[in-house]
């Protein structure tokens, strides 16, 4: 929901603790998700997650989350799905060449990483382009399993 969207970027900073604070706990009970096996689990996570970071975010779900580096702002909500900044098209307003009626994403992307006080490196950090093959799995489960090296 746009409404939604455009609040969690007004409150980036605190969002983006919460969101570190369950990645911390998840980092706690890696060894136990371990145990009880990734690919069981994905599923399940993925529902979950879809379910918060679609109602906060608008996520779309791709498996292969940019959130921390955006400023909370989902970048598969750009009609381009860029991932890497914006399109030339941004128009005077900040609104997007595509929808005019939609604030870029990257505007959006920008005001909640100045919110959180996130470094500019962070947001300039190159994103590896999209798997398509992860949309629809936990972003949440593979970030946890790339940080223990499951992954690499
Ligand atoms: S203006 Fe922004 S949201 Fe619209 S297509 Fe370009 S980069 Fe994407």
């Amino acid at each position: 929901m746009k409404s939604v969207r455009l609040w969690s970027i007004r409150n980036a900073r605190w969002l983006k603790k919460v969101y570190d604070g369950l990645e911390w706990i998840l980092s706690l009970l890696e060894p136990i998700l371990r145990r009880i096996g990734y690919d069981r689990l994905d599923k399940p996570f993925a529902a979950i997650e879809g379910v918060i970071k679609g109602f906060f975010f608008d996520s779309q779900s791709c498996g292969q989350c940019t959130l921390g580096e955006t400023g909370m702002a989902c970048p598969m909500n750009c009609p381009k799905t860029l991932r890497n900044g914006p399109c030339g098209g941004v128009r005077q307003n900040g609104g997007c060449e595509i929808k005019p009626d939609m604030t870029c994403v990257w505007v959006n992307a920008w005001e909640g990483s100045q919110q959180i006080g996130t470094p500019e490196e962070t947001i300039k950090m190159i994103q590896p382009p999209v798997d398509n093959r992860l949309k629809g799995r936990s972003a949440w489960l593979r970030a946890l399993r790339l940080r223990a090296g499951g992954l690499l």
